[in-house]
């Protein structure tokens, strides 16, 4: 049996953060990997698609630089060489942490990891069933789970396998569709609408609910949706997909609308993006801890799992599923594991805030409360709005389209939110958790100095409205 002080199960964001941090306060760390290096963020999410974003971006550029005053005579776009160019950045990435995780406090494991009992973990061969033997049993004090999420799919009436793609799966494609249809308009469904919209497929989304991007300002997410609709996506809100079949080598989606009526829509490709659900496995149980199959592995405001010493974090805690709150989760366990004397005071922040960005054309970003949320809840608050329209930066890079709505206590008091959509929406956002992280009001920000011209007087321009 081999010991150290911590092991940690899985090496996406949370994962690999927790064992280098860990190492550097000097942990004798395990960590184990069963797939590639980076988990979800790295191979098959936010990097991935943020490369396809920057096409997208690109190639929307050209077709606007007339306006600009260039000559375009047309351009052919090779979704081949652009899926070649994104897996050159996965594999710079994976080398960046590859280089990373050799400390000498480290001992990486390319193995499955399977727990035998609180504080016991074999390692088993990649693609092991339950029957092969282990290669080595691990024992620690305090042991990190990390081991992410896997795509969610619709329990239709008809068996679809085969007959829809899963975002890994879409990333994975070397020739464009001619079109798609996306089930789903949240995080990923609608930053794949805008990728491929921009890419010239012919887009049709249909989603549950009445709007897309439930965990945005609802004023936001309808502003946005416009603009994908104006650019040729097809919407159709609170539909619900009953099925989905293959007809002469084209796909069939089956779905009832919101008066009730049966619609189709036939497409080349379908990518289902109905959301992620935690990655859990059997052997949790031998552990003990609490979990459950859609909510996740069960844990308390310090990240511990009901048994004592075991912590979960990122997304199969089911609580963010953002790469930066998998790694903030990471330092905030690493921290209470290696300082264990520390009252739990000396480690809560109750300031702390954690931002999401939307990566379509435009962005969309937000942090702290909706006021939809301050409404919901009777909070008293004041809303303060700007519009990039008014901006001497945006209109200079023709990027008119965007509002930021800034969120605070009465009286230009403490800052509690801020939603935004437009040009770089997300380091606008930035901006603001950086002011909520230090308990900012709106008097104070009006008396911050911004750089002209930039984006970011939007914000000035909202806290003075
Ligand atoms: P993961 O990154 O999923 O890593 C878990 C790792 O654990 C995997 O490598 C897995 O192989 C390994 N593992 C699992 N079980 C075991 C085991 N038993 N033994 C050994 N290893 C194991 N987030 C953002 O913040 N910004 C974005 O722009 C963004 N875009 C996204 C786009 C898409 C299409 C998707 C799908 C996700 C996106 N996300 C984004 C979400 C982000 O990828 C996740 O929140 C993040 O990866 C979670 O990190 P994690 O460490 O919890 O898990």
């Amino acid at each position: 049996m081999k010991e150290y002080d911590l092991m940690v199960i899985g090496a996406g964001p949370g994962g690999y953060r927790a064992a280098s941090y860990a190492a550097a306060k000097g942990l004798k760390v395990v960590i184990f990997e069963a797939s590639q290096l980076g988990g979800t963020c790295l191979n098959e999410g936010c990097i991935p698609t943020k490369c396809y974003a920057r096409n997208a971006e690109v190639m929307s550029l050209m077709k606007e630089a007339e306006a600009f005053g260039i000559s375009n005579n047309g351009f052919d776009f090779h979704l081949e060489i652009a899926k070649s160019r994104k897996d050159e950045v996965l594999q710079q990435l994976r080398s960046g942490i590859e280089t990373l995780l050799p400390h000498p406090n480290i001992t990486l494991v390319r193995a499955e990891a399977r727990f035998l009992d609180a504080h016991t973990v074999e390692a088993c061969p990649i693609g092991c069933d339950s029957v092969t033997p282990s290669l080595d049993s691990y024992t620690a004090p305090s042991i990190i789970i990390a081991t992410g999420s896997i795509p969610k799919k619709l329990h239709l009436e008809a068996p679809a396998d085969g007959l829809f793609l899963d975002s890994r799966d879409l990333l994975q494609l070397n020739r464009q569709p001619q079109s798609l249809c996306i089930i789903g308009a949240g995080v990923i469904g609608m930053e794949f609408a805008s990728i491929f919209n921009a890419f010239g497929t012919q887009i049709t989304v249909v989603e549950f609910l009445k709007e897309c991007l439930p965990a945005l300002d609802s004023d936001i997410a309808k502003r946005l949706r416009k603009v994908l609709e104006k650019r040729g996506v097809t919407f159709h809100l609170q539909s619900a997909v009953t099925g989905i079949k293959s007809e002469e080598g084209a796909k069939i989606v089956t779905f009832t609308d919101k008066k009730g009526r049966e619609q189709t829509v036939e497409a080349e490709q379908v990518l289902m993006a109905v959301g992620r659900a935690p990655r859990i496995f059997n052997h949790f149980q031998n552990a003990g801890f609490d979990y459950d199959a859609r909510t996740g592995i069960k844990v308390d405001d310090h990240f511990e799992t009901t048994v004592k010493g075991i912590y979960a974090i990122g997304d199969c805690n089911g609580r963010q599923m953002l790469a930066h709150a998998a790694e903030w989760q990471a330092k905030t366990v690493v921290d209470r594991i290696a300082n264990p004397h520390l009252l739990s005071e000396d480690l809560e922040k109750d300031t702390i805030a954690i931002p999401a960005a939307i990566f379509t054309a435009p962005e969309a970003a937000c942090v702290g409360k909706s006021e939809d949320q301050l409404k919901q809840e009777d909070i008293a608050y004041e809303c303060r709005k700007a519009f990039y329209r008014a901006n001497g930066k945006a209109l200079a890079m023709n990027e008119t389209e965007g509002m930021v709505k800034l969120l605070s206590k009465p009286d230009a008091g403490r800052i509690v939110g801020c939603h935004a959509y437009g040009a770089h929406a997300a380091d606008l956002v930035q901006e603001v958790t950086a002011l909520m992280s230090c308990n900012t009001t709106v008097a104070q920000l009006r008396d911050i100095v911004h750089i002209h011209p930039t984006l970011s007087e939007i914000l000035l321009a909202a806290a003075e409205a």
